[in-house]
């Protein structure tokens, strides 16, 4: 099963500075020689997989990237400041395609990998540049090149960062549609009823983000390999810091029981799925009476207090992120 992150963007080198026309002017000689510059090259736009990236998601928001000009040559045959170039920042694994023919142009798959994607434009030739015996004076330049350009398909096969593990009705597709930000495409997955829900979220930090993916029925049967859930727990295998949610409301299941329950079911299929980085959370804040809220509080789950959170209030949620992205970021550092 592979979940997969989109994004169309557009990038445009910077065009070449122009040549200029201008001519000596100094004390006593009356009529100086060309002496107009080049003009300086455009920046070009590159790529760069960047390991602390893990989604496109950064790419929704702007689609249009441009490396700067190159500045007109000046008098006294200066040449023109080139055009800083432009680097792309993009998750690694990113695969990169001419959107008008689909061909592609890269694949970045080791950590750091740059390419050049769009060359700048040359800069324009100044008169001097066109000085021969013949003409000692030429009226003539020549114009900066535009820089390249390219419409651009980004795709990347995303990995669970997060995954959900909880039963039917525990609150795990409400808080995906709390939380995130952007809906990857699901691509080949088995014909089944079974669909998985997953998300981008937003991380507290600014251009990063991560992926979390719920499976229906991951739990009911999982283990003995029916539906979606044997493939998904392979995928999590590879990857997530599990978030356990547990509905609050139900007194006559309280959630360190749904715990155990989960927990066990986890164990059963792979037990290193349980030496996996994990979260807690009690679900349904909001509709948890009083009294029960207070001896949550006070319990203790998997030895630790549970956060206590509400996908409908919005209770915790912030908080809930921001303990997740420092599990995620954590697991990543370790990769
Ligand atoms: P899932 O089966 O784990 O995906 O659970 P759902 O997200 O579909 O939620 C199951 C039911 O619980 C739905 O009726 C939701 O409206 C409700 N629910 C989910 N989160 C909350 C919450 O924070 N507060 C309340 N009061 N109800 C919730
Ligand atoms: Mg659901």
């Amino acid at each position: 099963m592979q979940f997969i992150d989109e994004a169309r963007i557009r990038v445009e080198a910077g065009k070449g500075g122009d040549g200029v026309i201008s001519w000596r002017r100094e004390k006593y000689v009356p009529k100086g020689g060309p002496d107009g510059g080049n003009g300086g090259v455009g920046g070009s736009v590159y790529f760069e997989a960047d390991p602390q990236l893990s989604t496109l998601l950064d790419f929704r928001y702007k689609k249009k990237y441009e490396a700067e000009s190159g500045n007109a040559g000046a008098a006294s045959n200066c040449t023109g400041r080139s055009g800083e170039d432009l680097i792309i920042h993009v998750p690694v694994g990113t695969q990169i395609r001419d959107a008008t023919n689909k061909h592609l142009l890269a694949d970045l798959v080791e950590r750091g990998q740059r390419i050049l994607l769009a060359k700048g434009g040359r800069g324009g030739l100044g008169n001097n540049e066109f000085k021969s015996p013949t003409n000692q004076a030429p009226r003539f330049k020549t114009d900066g090149k535009p820089g390249e350009f390219y419409d651009l398909e980004l795709e990347l096969k995303l990995l669970a960062d997060v995954a959900l593990v909880g039963f039917p009705n525990a609150g795990k597709s409400t808080l995906i549609s709390r939380i995130s930000q952007a809906k990857p495409k699901i691509a080949d997955y088995p014909f089944t009823t079974l669909v998985p829900n997953l998300g981008i979220v937003q991380a507290p930090q600014e251009h990063q983000s991560f992926v979390v993916a719920d499976i229906p029925g991951l739990i009911e049967g999982a283990s003995e390999g029916r539906g979606l859930g044997h493939q998904f727990l392979k995928h999590i295998e590879r990857s997530a810091v599990l978030l356990f949610l547990l509905d609050g409301t139900d007194e006559q299941n309280p959630p360190a029981e749904i715990f155990k329950i989960l927990k066990k079911e986890l164990g059963s299929f792979n037990k290193e799925l349980l030496a996996k980085p994990r979260l807690v959370v009690i679900t349904k804040a909001d509709a948890i009476a009083e009294e029960l809220l207070a001896k949550y509080a006070k319990s203790k789950i998997d030895g630790k207090k549970p956060m206590i959170i509400s996908a409908v209030a919005g209770e915790k949620i912030p908080e809930l992120i921001a303990l997740l992205w420092e599990k995620v970021q954590a697991m990543k550092a370790d990769l």
